[in-house]
């Protein structure tokens, strides 16, 4: 584990409590300490954690932000390169980019688990942050099935399902239902923070609307900008709603139209059916864009799929 705060400190302790040998490299010593006290295996060297890793063949997953990713990449491929290699990060083309810039790409198998909470570092994390969270694993045409197959066990045995998705399908998502939320929930607090009574007052809907902005700053900059291209179009999609509903409420005072809308979407969200994939067989001709296709439908990985080795 590269990276022991909320995601890599949560995944190590859950792939733990799973039974597997997990061991992680952390920057801050205070990290590394408070992981040991745990009962951790956790060291601030880098490339002994990687040289152990190369020599156990493990899975390595990157639990840094976007802008250490390069520096980390380098070290991986100096020291790791032929380990499989996975990642939690809120952006996948991004990643893509950097891994295949680092000469991974072959043994790369994106991932991002949708869990979380506002806050970081070791002793933010939990066993259970993943059971029953979603976690994207990367269908890319570049996959290799083994890889793939190793990133799908690890996710369901942190207690989550697995969602297939394509890496910029899944950035064009992920804009839409967690960078578009960060920005406008930062939009809300900045705007109550400037009217006197509001936060005397707030109660649900603030707190619930909001929540997210308490989260690091650094981390959603990280996230926001590394998925610009996708987020500006959702941005302008959610601004235009609000302009035409600022129109009709002043020129009509209704603001039907926005809120008929957005009811209708969020009652067909809770009504979202999450159908088993259990047909496709990893690594049969054309498994990824079967599994993209699923996914794409809401199909969801509840345990693993059979490869097709395992299936002779
Ligand atoms: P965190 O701040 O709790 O942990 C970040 C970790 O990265 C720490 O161990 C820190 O020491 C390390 N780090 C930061 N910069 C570094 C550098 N330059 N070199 C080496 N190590 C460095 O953050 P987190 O929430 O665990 O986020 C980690 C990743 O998980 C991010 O890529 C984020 O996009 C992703 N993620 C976060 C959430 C969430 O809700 N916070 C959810 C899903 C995925």
């Amino acid at each position: 584990m590269l990276g022991l705060g909320l995601i890599g400190g949560s995944l190590m302790r859950a792939a733990h409590q799973a039974g597997r040998q997990v061991f992680g490299y952390n920057r801050s010593i205070e990290g590394v300490a408070a992981a040991r006290a745990d009962g951790f295996d956790a060291t601030a060297g880098l490339d002994d954690a990687l040289r152990r890793a190369a020599q156990t063949d493990a899975l390595i997953v990157l639990a840094v932000p976007v802008p250490a990713l390069p520096q980390m990449l380098r070290h991986v491929s100096a020291v790791a390169p032929h380990c499989p290699l996975t990642d939690v990060t809120s952006v996948k083309g991004a990643v893509l980019d950097e891994v295949a810039e680092a000469g991974l790409l072959e043994r790369f198998v994106g991932g991002h688990p949708m869990a979380g909470t506002a806050h970081s570092g070791w002793a933010a994390g939990e066993a259970g942050l993943f059971h029953h969270a979603a976690w994207v694993v990367s269908v890319d045409d570049h996959v290799d099935p083994a890889v793939w197959t190793e990133v799908m066990a690890l996710a369901l045995d942190c207690g989550a399902v697995v969602v297939p998705a394509r890496s910029d399908e899944h950035d064009a998502a992920a804009a839409t239902i967690s960078h578009l939320p960060h920005l406008l929930a930062e939009a809300l607090a900045a705007t109550a923070g400037e009217v006197p009574l509001a936060f005397a007052l707030a109660a649900g809907s603030f707190r619930d609307g909001t929540r997210v902005a308490a989260t690091a700053p650094d981390l959603v900059r990280a996230m926001c900008e590394a998925n610009a291209a996708q987020l500006l179009p959702v941005l302008d999609h959610a601004l235009g709603l609000l302009t035409e509903a600022r129109t009709h409420l002043t020129e009509h005072q209704s603001v039907a139209d926005l809120v008929e809308a957005g009811h209708a979407a969020r009652i067909r969200y809770e009504r979202f059916a999450r159908p088993e994939i259990v047909t496709v067989v990893i690594g049969e001709e054309g498994w990824r864009d079967e599994l993209a296709a699923a996914g794409r439908a809401g199909g969801v990985i509840r345990s693993a799929l059979p490869t097709r080795d395992s299936r002779g």
